[in-house]
């Protein structure tokens, strides 16, 4: 009965295995299609200078509106195109959009781009990314490209050029979600980047009895270090105010502020905040 039990079960792994298999299929086919059909669209999230007050940065987030199952998540996107090694064409109609999108702001406030590891670790990242700012006229100082842990973990001299050929440039550097991945504090000191992303797993708990100090010591070694320190997801007054008491944390971005909008919206959003601008230019794509 057991062993009946056994096969039974692997029988039912094994069909469930097959249906993820072809929808996984589906789901390249369809997103092979998906960048051709303009199927993508960049929602945008605002981080804010605490000191200002004003919105310094907008984040780019992907979206994929599919024909047939509506919005899907960049969760369930990236990795998959990645696997696919779709994520450098992906990435770079991404970037260069972000970019056309970012002219249309206020000139105080920059746009941060996600870049996969693969993308960061192509052999023409450099070029990809001069491109990206000369066909949108964008000065390199308004560009922020923001990394993981482990876009770091080869830490090689080829990531170090890489790294300081982009601050040469004068884009930044952003380390995203620090503290979820091998977090060795080391990343901090060893490669030139100019800002650090806490998680915003380091704000459980911290409402009620878990203390800051984890939090607190990894903004005040980036600040100390020279870094620009964000907290992202932040939710509530409370966690803003908390994070705020010591000085160290120079941006918050989370859903208290914004949560991601559409790049109509977010237009609104700044021009209300910086003031208008009247020279309002229609950016073409070109396709390559
Ligand atoms: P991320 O880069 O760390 O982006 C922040 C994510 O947290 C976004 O989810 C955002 O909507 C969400 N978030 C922001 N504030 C809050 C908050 O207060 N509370 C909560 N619960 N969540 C908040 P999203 O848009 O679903 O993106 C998820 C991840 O997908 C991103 O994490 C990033 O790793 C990846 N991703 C998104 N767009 C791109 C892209 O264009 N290229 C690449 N390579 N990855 C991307
Ligand atoms: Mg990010
Ligand atoms: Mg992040
Ligand atoms: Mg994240």
């Amino acid at each position: 009965r057991a062993k009946a039990d056994g096969r039974g079960t692997f029988c039912f792994f094994r069909d469930e295995m097959a249906q993820t298999v072809e929808a996984r299929r589906i789901l390249e086919l369809d997103l092979r299609k998906a960048l051709a059909n303009e199927e993508f669209e960049l929602f945008y999230q605002p981080l804010i200078n605490l000191r200002s007050g004003k919105v310094s940065t907008c984040e780019a987030l992907l979206r994929w509106n599919h024909p047939v199952r509506g919005t899907v998540s960049p969760v369930d996107i990236i990795p998959v195109a990645e696997d696919m090694g779709l994520i450098v064409d992906l990435g770079r109609w991404i970037l260069r959009k972000a970019c056309m999108e970012c002219m249309k702001w206020p000139e105080a406030v920059s746009v941060a781009v996600n870049f996969s590891p693969q993308q960061f670790h192509q052999r023409d990242v450099l070029s990809e990314v001069r491109y990206a700012l000369e066909v949108s006229g964008l000065p390199a100082h308004r560009l922020e490209i923001e990394i993981t842990e482990s876009s770091l973990l080869h830490n090689t001299q080829l990531t170090h050029d890489v790294l300081s050929q982009l601050r040469t440039l004068g884009v930044r550097i952003s380390l995203d979600d620090f503290g979820t991945g091998y977090s060795s504090l080391s990343y901090l000191h060893n490669f030139p980047l100019q800002k650090v992303k806490i998680d915003r797993s380091f704000l459980e708990g911290i409402d009620s009895d878990r203390p800051l100090t984890l939090l607190r010591g990894v903004a005040r070694l980036s600040a100390d270090l020279g870094m620009s320190v964000v907290v992202e997801g932040i939710e509530t007054n409370d966690q803003l105010e908390l994070i705020s008491a010591d000085g160290a944390v120079t941006e918050a971005q989370g859903y208290l502020f914004s949560r991601p909008v559409p790049s109509v919206r977010i237009r609104q959003l700044l021009n209300a905040s910086h003031g208008r601008r009247t020279d309002e230019q229609l950016h073409v794509i070109p396709s390559r």
